[in-house]
């Protein structure tokens, strides 16, 4: 690890969001930022890539661009178009609202840690499971130590990355820092049905509530109880326990 890392900020919430301000913070704590972050909200964008038009990376300040596209695209521009070397640590968020348990297929946030750790590059994506702009404002300390000793190990085990959510409370509340996996999330009339002023009907997506549940030491039980949850994930999602029994069944013959 060179002795002043150079960190690349996104997010999926949009370049003027608080959390990726608050993120490239803890990042300048550390080393030499750079922001590439879409012009607009992308929540819930996953890990699409814009294929079927240009894609604009406007310069808004010294080493921070702004992209017309989703997250993947910020980090496949980042990586790709502007930063050469590659940098050492790439950081997605902090997103405004959680990403746990399958929220991890819907996000932005992870998806441009995913894309980057596709791309050979170790990331985190951070998440806050609150909505008090000063609890998240207090995260800034912990962040940059949690961030730093990530550094510090130089790399990540392969195709792995970290997805951090952060509890619903100021961070000198905290009760600690577990590592997790992934818990369930359970989601009830999360699509409306309606009609439009001309009399035809039209669909919206989310604002139901949602349950949780999972093992004991899922990611929600642990923000839950007041800790932040670091859960390893990786790109891989072969279920290998499953690999014998599916080759017996001799699909096609
Ligand atoms: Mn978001």
């Amino acid at each position: 690890m060179s002795s002043s890392p150079v960190l690349l900020c996104t997010n999926d919430d949009g370049i003027h969001a608080p959390g990726l301000a608050l993120l490239t913070e803890v990042a300048a704590s550390i080393g030499s930022v750079w922001v590439v972050a879409p012009d607009r909200q992308q929540s819930a964008t996953s890990h699409a890539l814009t294929l079927h038009r240009p894609l604009r990376l406007t310069e808004a300040a010294n080493q921070r661009y702004t992209v017309d596209g989703t997250p993947t695209d910020c980090v496949l521009l980042a990586l790709r178009q502007l930063l050469d070397p590659a940098p050492d640590f790439v950081l997605s968020g902090i997103n405004h609202g959680p990403n746990m348990g399958e929220d991890v297929l819907y996000s932005g946030t992870v998806a441009a840690a995913m894309e980057a750790t596709i791309l050979g590059v170790p990331a985190v994506a951070v998440s806050f499971t609150g909505q008090d702009p000063e609890d998240l404002q207090s995260y800034g300390a912990l962040l940059g130590t949690i961030v730093s000793s990530l550094l510090e190990r130089d790399s990540l085990p392969p195709e792995t990355f970290l997805n951090i959510n952060l509890p619903a409370r100021p961070a000198h509340d905290i009760k600690g820092v577990e590592v997790t996996a992934l818990g369930r999330r359970v989601y009830h009339d999360s699509l409306t049905r309606s009609e439009d002023p001309r009399g035809n009907d039209y669909f919206w997506i989310g604002g139901g509530r949602s349950d949780w549940s999972g093992p004991q030491d899922s990611d929600f039980r642990a923000v839950q109880a007041g800790y932040v949850s670091v859960t390893p994930l990786h790109l891989d999602l072969t279920n290998y326990d499953l690999l014998s029994e599916v080759r017996s069944w001799s699909l096609g013959k």
